[in-house]
């Protein structure tokens, strides 16, 4: 297992946005989470990413970091957290003033301080290979909003995580440029990349998940393969969702 998440808990004052949250993410597998608006979606991955400091809960990796948050949690470790997975954001989060090269390149180069070269060379491959070689020097508002994403994602795949974070990637997008990034996180799914991805793409969903998992009120309702969750689920609120947007 590559991450096992144990009784997670997570607050913003005195409002509970995750309660209890148990899962396991195998490697090379996809989990998408799936779930009505404020249940808890988003913050389940901040969470994962460490953007948000869990207030409860351990999380297990299979290369023997265990983080246990009840308890103070040493720098390194926070760091080592961060690295192991990239973001990818409903609203792409790219720097503005930078282009989609210069925006591929700052993770591995300024964060992760590696080599120039190398991480130029990279940045070059990422980019073409999501279908942007023709479009590295332009600024994030000379781009589509799915071109935008699409450096989102070569943005992410560049600190070389373990694990893929993707947050609602195409629910800003207009409905005709949905397909190309859905194809690219299909190319990465194909190559056995460990991902995590929140939608509300049922069908993409049921396409590409290894799990399926439905979230209400900041707790996991249910959990299972695409097909049981998806087509014959058992909790009575997870038939309502579905049937709302499928
Ligand atoms: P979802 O992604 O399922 O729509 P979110 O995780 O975004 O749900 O939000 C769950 C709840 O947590 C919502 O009620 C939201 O208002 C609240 N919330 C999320 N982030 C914060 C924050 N930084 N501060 C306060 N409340 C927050």
């Amino acid at each position: 297992m590559f991450l096992s998440v144990k009784g997670l808990k997570k607050a913003f004052g005195d409002q509970e946005v995750l309660k209890d949250i148990n899962l396991e993410i195998e490697r090379g597998n996809i989990l998408t989470i799936i779930g009505p608006s404020g249940s808890g979606k988003t913050t389940l991955l901040r969470c994962l990413n460490a953007l948000e400091r869990p207030d409860k809960g351990t999380y297990s990796f299979d290369d023997g970091l265990e983080l246990h948050f009840s308890d103070h949690i040493k720098k390194n470790d926070m760091t080592r957290l961060r690295l192991k997975s990239g973001m990818v954001f409903q609203s792409y989060n790219l720097f503005p003033h930078k282009t989609a090269l210069e925006n591929v390149i700052e993770g591995p180069l300024i964060v992760q301080k590696r080599n120039k070269d190398a991480v130029m060379t990279l940045a070059r491959d990422l980019l073409e290979k999501v279908g942007l070689s023709d479009k590295m020097d332009l600024y994030p508002h000379q781009l589509s909003g799915g071109q935008q994403q699409r450096v989102g994602i070569a943005r992410a795949l560049a600190i070389q995580p373990e694990l893929m974070l993707f947050d609602e990637p195409t629910s800003a997008l207009d409905p005709e440029l949905v397909g190309d990034v859905l194809k690219v996180i299909k190319d990465l799914a194909n190559e056995g990349w460990t991902m995590a991805i929140v939608t509300h793409e049922l069908r993409f969903a049921e396409q590409v998940s290894d799990r399926v998992l439905f979230m209400d009120n900041g707790y996991i309702v249910e959990q299972g393969s695409p097909k049981d969750v998806l087509r014959n689920p058992s909790e009575e609120r997870t038939k309502q969702f579905i049937q709302r947007i499928m």
